[in-house]
């Protein structure tokens, strides 16, 4: 692309660096910018660089949070004996969409896949077990997609909690193989967070 401005083909490269937008898609997003009223690039500027500098962890459940302890886990009319096991925030708002659980998350940041070079240590299974032994938790359900990851990730949390005495569960998924948590429409997955089976189960299947 031969462009007429330095400025112009900056912004273009920063916008297609983001997934999914190519060269020709950022330059139609910055040709729209450059129409806006100034105050909009401003405030999309301001607050992406908020979201970058001042975004928290939840210090117990890894959920993405404006303050050090989320609102699921800073809400005392939680559960706190069930632990649901997920990837990422994406997974939190869809299972509270459904209204239908009342426990506290523990957000991993991803799946263990050797492909691309994300380890257990690079996760926050660490946590997740000594959260495990304090003894607070009972039951751990695991809710990653049903892909090979996920199913990888659920046993090497099982065989590191082995032994503790905790309930494990996956949540019983009317959809198929390989389709992301995020995607499953919230009745089913209300339904199946209620209908979980033993993890163990899904051993003897497998
Ligand atoms: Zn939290």
């Amino acid at each position: 692309m031969d462009f007429s401005s330095k400025l112009l083909e900056n912004a273009v490269y920063e916008i297609s660096q983001l997934p999914g937008i190519g060269k020709r898609t950022a330059l139609r997003l910055a040709l729209h910018l450059l129409k806006q009223p100034k105050d909009q690039t401003s405030a999309l500027s301001n607050s992406l660089l908020k979201l970058r500098e001042e975004i928290k962890f939840c210090s117990n459940c890894h959920n993405i949070s404006d303050v050090v302890l989320c609102e699921i886990c800073a809400n005392p009319k939680r559960d706190e004996s069930i632990v649901c096991v997920v990837e990422d925030i994406r997974d939190v708002m869809a299972i509270e969409n459904t209204g239908q659980y009342r426990g506290l998350y523990h957000v991993l940041g991803g799946r263990i896949s050797p492909m691309e070079g994300v380890g257990p240590q690079n996760l926050t299974i660490d946590s997740l077990v000594n959260k495990s032994k304090e003894g607070i938790i009972k039951e751990l359900i695991f809710a990653l997609s049903s892909t090979m990851e996920g199913d990888t990730t659920n046993f090497y949390i099982y065989k590191q909690i082995e032994g503790m005495g905790l309930k494990t569960s996956t949540i019983a998924r009317g959809i198929a193989v390989g389709d992301e948590l995020e995607y499953a429409d919230e009745v089913t997955l209300g339904r199946s967070i209620l209908n979980r089976v033993p993890f163990e189960n899904s051993l003897k299947l497998g």
